[in-house]
């Protein structure tokens, strides 16, 4: 693939795409430990045919943003979120855990080395950061690889969805994934799983799909790879509890922010067919940021909380508090905001 060059890239129209920048971040785990890592500049890996992750699908991996502000300096928003729920993926996935302190650094190596191509201030656009790790070991066994690869690169990226349009969702029949299954695990597996539901409701016309729990088909889960959330009729933020959606590091924070905002949040199971009970809805994650639901289809049924056009007024007031912080134009009383030092 031919290296991206700075001053070929079109701020405003960046879309949601892989560039191959100059420098990623690679370590490598044999012998029962993490060697020394370092930036390397080839975006391609040998591997093995019959390495682990090719088979048996040892991989976790992480999405995280650095955000240019007005003076210029370079925010990154609760590194140390993504790097524990790395290693709980890890856990899960039976894989080696890369330390924290190392996965924060390995992020801000890559976001100073690759700094010419994180957007400027002003076009919506930020670098994205997709750290991840891959079973190597070759083998044709069923088991845990004992060598591991773990890798951050970025690419530079627009509005996931163009900042706050209101998107049509459609309820999936399919399954993310299994009850008492992976989904609290950010692995490629879950994904790989939500292709062919995700493409189906693509090719009728709708944004994604908002999956259901999978143990009754009865209670809200998650969208493909975004948290949910609604605002009831009297303003109160709400988010569904269960066991097979991942943690969201944009849902824990909009949890705290709606308390601020007087949006009483809960955390709590929300049943489909209590639906109707939201005034707004919508989607959150660092790809979508907060993305509202325009309508919702489920069986024969549409709903719409708000507006198909229209953003809510509580969808506004959340986001323009999360991208403020984010940005450094609003206060960040908890220290969620880390400077990189460029
Ligand atoms: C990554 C992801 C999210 C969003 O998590 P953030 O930490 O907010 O980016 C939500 N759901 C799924 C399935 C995901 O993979």
């Amino acid at each position: 693939m031919t290296k991206a060059v700075a001053a070929d890239m079109d701020w405003n129209n960046l879309g949601f795409k892989y560039w191959d920048l100059p420098y990623r971040y690679q370590a490598v785990y044999k012998d029962g430990k993490w060697q020394k890592g370092g930036l390397v500049e080839d975006s391609n890996l040998t591997l093995s045919e019959a390495a682990e992750d090719f088979h048996y699908g040892q991989e976790v991996f992480e999405g995280l943003k650095a955000y240019r502000c007005k003076d210029g300096s370079v925010n990154l928003f609760r590194p140390e979120m993504n790097a524990k729920r790395m290693q709980d993926s890890a856990k899960r996935m039976c894989m080696a855990t890369y330390p924290i302190e190392d996965f924060v650094a390995a992020v801000k190596e890559v976001v100073k080395a690759n700094q010419e191509f994180i957007p400027p201030y002003g076009t919506g656009g930020s670098l994205y950061i997709r750290p991840f790790m891959i079973g190597t070991e070759p083998m044709v066994g069923v088991k845990p690889s004992k060598t591991y690869v773990f890798r951050v690169f970025a690419t530079p990226v627009g509005a996931y969805i163009k900042g706050l349009t209101p998107m049509p969702y459609f309820v999936s029949e399919f399954d993310r994934a299994a009850y008492a299954g992976t989904g609290q695990a950010k692995t490629a597996g879950n994904y790989a799983g939500s292709l062919y539901p995700s493409m189906k409701a693509k090719g009728e016309g709708y944004a994604d799909c908002l999956y259901l729990d999978p143990r009754e088909h009865k209670y809200i889960d998650e969208f493909g790879g975004a948290n949910f959330y609604g605002v009831t009729k009297d303003g109160q933020f709400v988010t569904p509890k269960s066991d097979s959606i991942l943690p969201s590091v944009t849902k824990k924070s909009l949890l705290e922010i709606a308390a601020d905002l007087g949006m009483n949040p809960t955390e709590k199971q929300i049943k489909m067919s209590d639906f109707d009970q939201f005034n707004e809805a919508g989607a959150m994650g660092t790809a979508a940021v907060i993305s509202p639901v325009g309508s919702l289809t489920y069986k024969d049924q549409k709903f719409v909380p708000f507006s198909e056009t229209e953003t809510g007024p509580y969808t506004k007031k959340l986001y323009d508090e999360l991208t403020g912080i984010q940005m450094s134009e609003r206060p960040d009383k908890r220290g969620w905001v880390q400077k990189v030092e460029l």
